[in-house]
């Protein structure tokens, strides 16, 4: 069984010291276990935060462990009465090909609804933080203007979606003019911002944002943010997702303060973890499912194959070289 461990603990940027490859035997299963082949990993923006020793909503990693993430397996052995050879199951049994999982440390999840693979996507954690920071916290209007950070991501490229179900004027910033084409002509955004080559943000976002920003769904943090803040409206809300472009650095980010922003706006800013809404994931989950089906909303992956190639698919989260939900994908069903 190959397994990818956490070598040491980054400073910066992660590169191979960090990570380490081995190879284990795999136990005999015992009564109420399952033997599960990887089918899918996820690699998320938040395991950058694990890697560090500090106090957080999560436990961190620790050394010399597997690294643990979401994935996706097909059960090939089984002693449990609840799960036969062949289903594919969910769980967060991480960077190996194979694992011996508990019962009930899985989840059951059925392929004849949607790819497999949106569990971890669409369907699955990302989706649902995007479902949940967006209207839980967000709560936009019709006609009410939605800037999105990180936009072309797997929870960004949601989020927009949803805002246009909810008859918003939509505004999504990324990386890329791929990434601004995808989100207008696929996702149906109203307007996109290149940040890696606009000459002046906080002009581009007045452009964009006649009515100025009643709210901003925040995936980045740091200078895109400062941009994105001056311009809110009157009770504004800015759900606090993520703050991906601060996750490799040594230093605390200073920006600019936003108490009086805040104040002057009567705005609320939130932070919070999809993990504040797990007695309502089904519910999620079901309206999720029912907007996929219905059309109303659409999804991209970036699927890396091979197992060897997780941590640099890792990386290439912060090198911004996915659209949409990143995957690799580590054998076939
Ligand atoms: P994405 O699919 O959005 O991938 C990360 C993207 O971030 C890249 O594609 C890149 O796109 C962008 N990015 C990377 N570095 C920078 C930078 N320095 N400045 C601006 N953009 C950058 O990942 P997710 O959708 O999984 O996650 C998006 C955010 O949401 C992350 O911050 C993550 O931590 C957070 N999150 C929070 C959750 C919660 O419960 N609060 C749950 C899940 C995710 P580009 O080309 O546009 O730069």
């Amino acid at each position: 069984n190959r397994q990818i461990t956490l070598a040491e603990r980054p400073k910066g940027m992660p590169d191979e010291q960090t990570f380490q490859f081995k190879t284990e035997e795999i136990n005999e299963i015992q009564q109420d276990e399952v033997l599960l082949r990887t089918l899918y990993v996820s690699v998320d923006p938040y395991m950058r935060g694990r890697m560090v020793d500090a106090e957080s909503y999560i436990e961190p990693f620790q050394l010399n462990e597997v690294i643990e993430g979401g994935s996706i397996g097909e059960v090939i052995e089984s002693k449990s009465e609840h799960y036969t050879v062949g289903d594919v199951v969910i769980g967060n049994f991480g960077w190996q090909e194979y694992y011996v999982a508990q019962a009930n440390e899985i989840r059951k999840i059925d392929p004849s609804v949607a790819p497999i693979s949106t569990h971890l996507g669409i369907l699955g954690m990302t989706g649902l933080t995007a479902y949940f920071g967006l209207l839980d916290i967000g709560q936009p209007k019709e006609g009410e203007t939605v800037v999105i950070s990180g936009a072309a991501g797997s929870v960004g490229s949601i989020v927009g979606q949803i805002a246009k179900i909810k008859g918003a004027h939509v505004v999504g910033i990324a990386g890329s003019d791929e990434k601004i084409q995808f989100l207008k002509d696929e996702l149906g955004f109203d307007e996109g911002i290149n940040y890696k080559t606009t000459k002046n943000l906080a002009e581009d976002l007045k452009k964009a944002c006649p009515n100025k920003v009643d709210v901003y769904f925040d995936n980045v943090g740091g200078e895109i943010s400062d941009a994105v803040l001056s311009q809110l409206n009157t009770f504004a809300r800015v759900p606090v997702c993520g703050a991906i472009s601060t996750y490799n650095s040594e230093e605390a980010d200073l920006g600019p303060r936003v108490q009086t922003t805040l104040i002057k706006k009567s705005a609320m800013m939130q932070g919070f973890t999809v993990g504040n809404y797990t007695d309502r994931f089904k519910e999620g989950a079901v309206q999720l499912g029912k907007w996929l089906q219905e059309g109303k909303l659409s999804y991209r992956e970036t699927i890396v194959e091979g197992f060897d190639n997780i941590p640099e698919a890792f990386l290439d989260l912060f090198k911004g070289n996915n659209i949409g939900k990143l995957l690799v994908k580590v054998s076939d069903k």
